[in-house]
């Protein structure tokens, strides 16, 4: 029997190419290998969006098209919105009693984030039992792996230590303690070089208009210390550097190092491949994107069915965990 995964994203905007290739090629990858549960977080974008909650609505479709569009395969992975099922809330309650408030206010990123959307609002007590919300998740799911970061590693340590106490105060054993699987994450920074974000308006969307994204790419800066054409550069300082090797292979890779080190290509020329390779990367997401959303009704029945296939699991857990709480079912 295949190991399960469970992973999930915010619907907290458009997904950008920092999303492919910081999770979604991942999770394209995993579901060969896996059984795949990857979660639309809306209750997770609730707990910092809550002044804008409309916005997290309308996003749940569009993240889910481009999930799909970017290959991940609703014949083998179960794609779900996580609020369409409401054991999530109710298995968070019962682990939330278990969990002493110190283990959250010690999770490295909480003082962090919270400095960072301050203007969010997030000086509230669901964005502190994010974790447990996150734990709730796995568990539900009795995930045996999760994907991560190493930044988000102390995340499912907690998941872990939270399992253990379960068990030890209910005196059962019902939950693997999910391993972490540390996934390649390579760092793709965004147009000006900064983290590839929304905020910082430096992204390119997975559904951005290909003229569009055709002149991001062109406005791209290099190596600031390259003035004229006959100057050697410095790949290893420029971005545009960086995205050719996130979509070229890496034989083309090598020889745009080499040629720039050596002055045979120039900036100009440099750019305008990258921007045909962008084109030809993107355009078959769009397309596939394009066919998805022509057909009236059928991402909500994917949603539904992989909603359905959640709520059973997630249905039969909550009554094993009422079961060893309550000892009643
Ligand atoms: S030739 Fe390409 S890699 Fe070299 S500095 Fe110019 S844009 Fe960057």
């Amino acid at each position: 029997m295949k190991k399960r995964i469970l992973s999930g994203m915010r619907p907290t905007g458009r997904l950008h190419l920092g999303h492919y290739f910081g999770v979604l090629q991942n999770w394209v990858a995993l579901q060969e290998d896996y059984d795949c549960f990857f979660m639309v977080a809306d209750w997770h974008a609730l707990t910092s969006e809550w002044k804008n909650a409309g916005a997290i609505t309308a996003n749940i479709r569009e993240n889910a098209a481009d999930w799909i569009a970017a290959g991940v395969d609703p014949e083998k992975s179960t794609v779900f919105v996580q609020s369409a099922v409401p054991e999530h809330a109710e298995l968070a309650l019962v682990l939330s009693c278990i969990t002493p408030l110190g283990w959250l206010e010690r999770v490295p990123t909480y003082k962090e984030a919270q400095q960072q959307l301050a203007e969010k609002g997030v000086d509230n007590y669901a964005f502190l039992g994010y974790p447990v919300l996150q734990a709730a998740d796995i568990l539900l799911y009795k995930g045996n792996v999760v994907p991560v970061g190493e930044d988000q590693l102390p995340h499912l340590e907690l998941t872990r230590e939270i399992v253990r106490r379960f068990h030890s105060t209910f005196a059962c054993e019902l939950f693997p303690e999910p391993a972490a699987k540390l996934t390649p994450t390579p760092r793709l920074m965004g147009l000006d070089g900064r983290r590839m974000s929304k905020s910082f308006g430096n992204t390119i969307d997975l559904s951005e208009e290909l003229p569009s994204a055709e002149k991001k790419v062109k406005a791209m800066f290099t190596d600031p210390n390259r003035k004229k054409r006959s100057d050697p550069g410095n790949p290893q300082i420029c971005n545009v550097f960086s995205f050719h090797g996130m979509l070229n292979s890496k034989e083309r890779h090598a020889k745009i190092e080499t040629d720039c080190r050596t002055a045979q290509i120039g900036c100009v020329e440099c750019k305008a491949e990258l921007a045909g390779r962008m084109l030809d990367w993107l355009r078959p997401i769009q397309e596939r994107r394009a066919e998805l959303l022509a057909e009236p009704g059928k991402l909500d029945r994917i949603l539904e069915a992989g909603t359905a296939r959640a709520r059973q699991v997630a249905a039969q857990t909550m009554k094993e965990v009422r079961e060893a709480v309550f000892k009643s079912r």
